[in-house]
């Protein structure tokens, strides 16, 4: 018999990981944009708002993983922030 060597693996996870768990569709859109830009599917563009060159890969659809706009950080963080105002 076993004592006090409880397990903590559940609380180990990072926020991360937590993330993951409560956005399925939108970490599987992540990891396509991430293995198709290392195989030449898609190209970075510049943000399509300001022209920054530090960009991340924005989802109108999820369910569509192929389908990216290209925002830097700001203008990535507007384009969300009027989604949940409408
Ligand atoms: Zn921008
Ligand atoms: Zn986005």
């Amino acid at each position: 018999m076993k004592n006090g060597s409880d397990s903590a693996e559940g609380e180990a996870m990072s926020s991360q990981a937590k993330w993951n768990n409560a956005h399925p569709l939108e970490m599987l859109a992540h990891q396509y944009v991430r293995s198709a830009l290392k195989k030449g599917l898609l190209n970075k563009e510049p943000c399509e708002v300001c022209g920054a060159e530090n960009v991340d890969a924005h989802h109108d659809d999820y369910s569509r993983p192929g389908v990216v706009r290209w925002l830097c950080r700001l203008h990535h963080r507007h384009h969300h922030m009027q989604e949940k105002a409408v």
